[in-house]
């Protein structure tokens, strides 16, 4: 209650303090609004020691990078109707390892925040036996990620450049990018494009097909 009144004074300052004032009665010496806000605690992402804390932020502050250029690349595409929403998009990446130093690091810090991901698998696989990056298809809000390394180099640097297909942007020059429009039938439920071996059922993807068949399950044993 001490945690919730204290998270809750900056958006409902009367109620917290009326809430704390009857909660920390006479050993309450000043006002909600002047107590120390909430630490958040300390959080081991992946399980890690604190020690490689930091670098698993980098990571993320990375991805934050890249989901900036993505959301261009897709804007672009939208405004040229190759898709609607971003869930008709395939997404096509290749990371470059040639690159500067600085762009080095960042490419390797993206493939360590997937290996990562792939390892504590938050992101299940399912039928496919493959990682899919799920992650990244949850945070762009696409349909499909494909993602490959590459060995060439590519100098072309200015803002937002065309190479075929190809898009790379200055802000991650390691990182190129490619639109498709998603294949196969779309998911009633998640609205996700699908394309998978086993005939599927009740157009479902799997991913949903499997919570579907979970709660029909939990269902079934009330
Ligand atoms: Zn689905």
């Amino acid at each position: 209650m001490n945690t919730l009144c204290r998270l809750m004074a900056p958006v409902l300052s009367f109620l917290s303090e009326e809430v704390s004032d009857y909660y920390q009665g006479k050993q309450k010496t000043c006002s909600v609004h002047l107590q120390d806000f909430v630490k958040p605690p300390l959080v081991s992402y992946y399980g890690l020691p604190e020690e490689e804390q930091p670098r698993v932020r980098k990571m993320w502050q990375c991805l934050k990078k890249v989901r900036g250029v993505v959301m261009k690349a897709l804007e672009e595409q939208r405004k040229k109707k190759l898709v609607k929403s971003s869930l008709e998009a395939s997404l096509v990446l290749q990371v470059n390892l040639t690159e500067e130093e600085k762009d080095k690091e960042e490419g390797q810090l993206l493939l360590d925040l997937l290996a990562l991901e792939e390892k504590n698998n938050t992101h299940n696989t399912h039928n496919t036996g493959t990682y899919d990056y799920r992650l990244l298809q949850d945070y762009f809000v696409v349909s499909e990620v494909q993602l490959s390394q590459t060995q060439h180099s590519n100098h072309n640097h200015s803002s937002s450049s065309m190479e075929g297909e190809w898009m790379v942007y200055e802000e991650c020059a390691w990182l190129r990018m490619k639109v498709k429009r998603a294949g196969g039938g779309k998911c009633e439920r998640c609205w996700r494009y699908f394309e998978e071996v086993t005939p599927p059922s009740e157009d479902l993807c799997c991913r949903c097909r499997s919570a579907v068949v979970a709660q029909r399950q939990r269902q079934s044993q009330d």
